[in-house]
């Protein structure tokens, strides 16, 4: 007798996506979670990294309020960060969303089954031992933070995103390793709260080397040196050394070596998938040698018939919109529908530091590398009015299309970068022409005019531009 229809293992955005829309399609799902629904995301990611970067646009808003002619009756009129109640609204934000998913859950009939999910090597699920029978699985075990021999999380002098997301304290003197994007999001909100920043990153470039055209992470590596992160690329790392003071950390540059002492050390070197000792590969779950579950990303099935895996387990892009658009191609699998695959080169991207940086489809280096005859057209937020009344005027829009052709990628950094993406993720995955977009209007005043402008020039004309 089988219970359900799909049993899921881990409730992050992959997993409960996939059990909120195969239940709104009339499937009987049991969600297997080990800790919080919500997962990495709501918990100890997006959700918390995200409000703090909020906090960290107040301060700098409070502390340039006399630019907008707005000063303190008394007082000196600097401000300063509470994290202890910073971290309480953090909170308060995550448990709003996870106490609505459970919610949406219960609504939708689906069995949150609490307890470590494992694979029984005849395909089936295990909670402590006992099977939970479906006609399907979906493995949606997600990701952790990588560490370094040396760097060992403790959760105070050495830490990861999962204890910085919650942290109800700040260092005085942190020293980020890795710029990728959650090291650069954890840069951009300690400069920008008067944290003593270092930033050291493996890779030529330092902030961003690999993903965003690296016009936007060179301009963003510029904002955040201008606010005071000290940047380091190239850099070889030491195990940090505990002193009475704090720890010191010894790095080599190609320019030579150096140390600098710290209060805390947060490791951001990328995630690894969740995929050891869960029976995958006894249940004849491909695994990678890397840890991650290989699927065909056409139904993201598993090479077990009957078994899908979707989200940071699988080696796409570690974003949770791409989990939830993974869980609706498994489902829809499920169902025996012909789902519609991700298309993994256009998916929208945003990293949330100051200045924001968005983008969707082809790098100008990704184009041009793939042989494409390519025009470009960029439009600097300088020269838009509605980033001058917001005061922030740092960034460009930089259109990469085909020689007469579509639009390849869309690539920003600026104010409400992420907000703009919208409608250029729409036009590269459209592939609409650049004259088309830009004979659509643009409302004034208004950020999106930026797009708006780089599109028009591609006609050869321009208003602004
Ligand atoms: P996860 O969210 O990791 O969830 C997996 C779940 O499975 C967990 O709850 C875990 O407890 C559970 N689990 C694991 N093994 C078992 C088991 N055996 N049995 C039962 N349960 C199990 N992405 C974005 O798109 N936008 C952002 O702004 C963004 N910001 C981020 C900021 C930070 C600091 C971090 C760390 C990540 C961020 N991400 C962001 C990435 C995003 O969090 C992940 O891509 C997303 O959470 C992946 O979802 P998932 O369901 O695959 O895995
Ligand atoms: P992401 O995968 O986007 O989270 O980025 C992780 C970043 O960490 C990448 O830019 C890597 O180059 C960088 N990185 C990985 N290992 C190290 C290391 N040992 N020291 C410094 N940076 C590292």
């Amino acid at each position: 007798m089988t219970d359900y229809d799909v049993v899921v293992i881990g409730g992050g955005p992959g997993g409960y996506a996939a059990a909120l829309y195969g239940a709104s399609a009339g499937l009987r799902i049991a969600l297997v979670e080990g800790d919080a629904v919500g997962g990495t995301c709501l918990n100890r990611g997006c959700i918390p990294a995200k409000a703090q970067l909020q906090t960290a646009e107040v301060f700098r808003t409070a502390n340039h309020a006399g630019d907008f002619g707005i000063n303190p009756v008394d007082g000196s009129g600097t401000f300063s960060a509470d994290w202890g109640k910073v971290s309480e609204r953090t909170t308060g934000i995550v448990d709003r969303l996870v106490g609505g998913l459970s919610g949406l859950l219960k609504r939708r009939k689906v069995e949150v089954i609490r307890g470590r999910g494992v694979l029984t090597p005849n395909g089936e699920v295990s909670v402590d031992g006992q099977a939970i029978a479906a006609k399907s699985v979906i493995i949606a075990t997600g990701s952790e933070p990588k560490s370094i021999p040396g760097f060992e999380a403790d959760g105070e002098r050495v830490v990861t995103s999962d204890h910085s997301t919650r942290s109800g304290t700040l260092p005085k003197r942190v020293a980020v390793i890795g710029g990728g994007v959650i090291g650069a999001e954890f840069a951009s909100v300690f400069t920008d709260v008067g944290v003593d920043t270092t930033l050291l990153e493996a890779l030529p470039g330092g902030v961003l080397p690999i993903g965003p055209d690296q016009e936007l992470a060179r301009t963003l590596a510029k904002s955040l040196a201008a606010r005071g992160t000290k940047i380091h690329a190239d850099a070889r790392v030491s195990p940090p050394e505990r002193t009475a003071n704090g720890m010191v950390l010894a790095y080599e540059t190609p320019t030579g070596s150096d140390k600098i002492e710290v209060d805390q050390v947060l490791v951001a070197i990328g995630r690894a998938p969740v995929s050891a000792g869960l029976g995958f590969a006894e249940a004849g779950v491909e695994v990678t040698d890397r840890g991650f579950v290989v699927v065909d990303t056409n139904t993201m099935a598993t090479s077990r018939p009957g078994i899908y895996a979707i989200g940071d387990v699988v080696e796409t892009p570690g974003l949770a919109h791409v989990a939830y658009a993974e869980a609706i191609v498994a489902i829809k699998s499920i169902l025996g529908e012909t789902p519609v695959p991700v298309d993994y080169t256009r998916v929208p991207w945003v990293v949330y530091t100051h200045p924001e940086v968005a983008w969707a489809g082809l790098t100008e280096a990704e184009a041009k590398e793939a042989g494409f005859e390519i025009d470009i057209h960029k439009y600097k937020f300088s020269g838009n009015g509605r980033a001058m009344i917001i005061g922030e005027t740092d960034g460009l829009v930089k259109i990469v299309a085909q020689k007469n052709g579509p639009i390849l990628g869309v690539h920003l950094i600026g104010p409400w970068a992420s907000e703009l993406l919208a409608e250029n993720y729409l036009a590269v995955n459209w592939q609409a022409l650049p004259e088309e977009v830009g004979a659509f209007i643009h409302p004034h005043p208004s950020l999106s005019e930026a797009v708006g402008e780089a599109m028009l020039a591609f006609t050869g004309r321009s208003l602004h531009g």
